[in-house]
């Protein structure tokens, strides 16, 4: 697996290499290849871009298989421009990041979400958060299959749930640092694409796939902590922390993923994507302090509710250490 360079939204690819006795250790994986003229990598003329394997994990649906995400780099060895993950300036393992990867399935031949009829639309928005049965429940199978194989390869998914529109749905990944939460974020949205194939059930990831209408977007909030926030014991931590995001919205938004002016409209359970909030419990705001921060002692995490479901966890999370990074109480 390895991300391409289409613009402005990168995509997974991947392709099959049968090896001999091999360990399933990522020490043991090669070096490859691949034609970075076909993925927006590079020009035909010298199209040969290099796959470095950088995280491996089982593949829960082939026998005696591994799934392994590689960096893109330059023929050279340089990392390409488009290979965000080794763009981290600062992989801080006290940095842990809890992901909330919402998305649609999505029907490829009606162009709509599973659930949605033929023609017109579904009853509004409402039954389908959280829900249960086939008036309001649609493509479970896929869901509960996929969160079978995530947890099968060893990815830490954290839960799963249906969300507010029809079709929408979520899953949580936990790790610590931005590359291994981007990878596994990454992973996790392969497993979920090559499911859906079984099912001709397409993934959209786009955050405002139903437009302007009163329907959710889909984002992907990333929660996330370090020592300072989970030991902090008072608000004036939080809020000093909080502030921090305020002087960098442009800086943050540039990497929380492409349309999120179509989704941050300050309807829809977001804050408008020219305004910076935060606050206890509001669902409303740029950044979301949990319920349960004071309850805690102001102990706990944050939750940046501003990225979006298309967006590359890895410079999600770079980002984010970079601006906590700033404050040191
Ligand atoms: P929501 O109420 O916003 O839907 P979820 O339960 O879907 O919340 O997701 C909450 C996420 O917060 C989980 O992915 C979890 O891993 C993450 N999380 C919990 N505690 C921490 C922490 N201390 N640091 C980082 N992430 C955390
Ligand atoms: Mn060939
Ligand atoms: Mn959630
Ligand atoms: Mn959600
Ligand atoms: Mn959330």
């Amino acid at each position: 697996m390895w991300l391409d360079g289409c613009q402005p939204t990168q995509s997974l690819r991947s392709k099959t290499k049968i090896e001999k006795d091999f360990s399933g250790k990522l020490e043991d994986c090669g070096m490859w290849s691949f034609d970075g003229s076909s993925t927006e990598q590079a020009p035909g003329g010298s199209s040969d871009c290099l796959l470095k394997p950088v995280y491996i994990i089982p593949d829960p649906q082939r026998k005696n298989a591994y799934l392994v995400m590689c960096e893109v780099l330059n023929a050279d060895g340089t990392p390409h421009e488009t290979n965000g993950r080794a763009h981290i300036d600062d992989d801080d393992n006290d940095f842990w990041f809890g992901f909330e990867q919402e998305y649609f399935l999505w029907d490829p031949s009606t162009s709509k979400p599973l659930g949605f009829p033929a023609n017109g639309y579904p009853r509004p928005q409402g039954p389908y958060y959280c829900s249960v049965g086939a008036y309001n429940a649609f493509g479970r199978e896929i869901v509960e299959e996929h969160l079978d194989a995530c947890l099968e390869a060893g990815l830490n998914v954290e839960g799963i749930n249906a969300e507010v529109a029809a079709g929408q749905w979520e899953f949580q990944i936990f790790a610590k640092g931005a590359k291994e939460a981007g990878d596994q974020i990454w992973l996790g949205r392969y497993l979920l694409e090559r499911i859906g194939e079984k099912y001709g059930v397409a993934i959209n990831w786009h955050c405002k796939p139903l437009g302007n209408l009163d329907w959710n977007g889909s984002g992907m909030h990333a929660n996330f902590s370090n020592t300072l926030l989970r030991t902090g014991g008072s608000k004036e931590i939080f809020d000093k922390v909080c502030e921090a995001f305020r002087p960098v919205v442009k800086e943050h938004i540039e990497v929380y993923g492409a349309d999120n002016h179509l989704r941050l409209t300050g309807k829809h359970e977001t804050a408008s994507i020219h305004d910076f909030s935060y606050g206890v419990s509001d669902r409303g705001a740029s950044i979301r302090i949990p319920v349960n921060v004071p309850k805690w002692g102001w102990k706990g995490y944050l939750e940046d509710r501003r990225p979006n479901s298309a967006a590359d966890p890895y410079k999600v999370a770079a980002r984010i250490i970079k601006t906590v990074k700033s404050v040191q109480a």
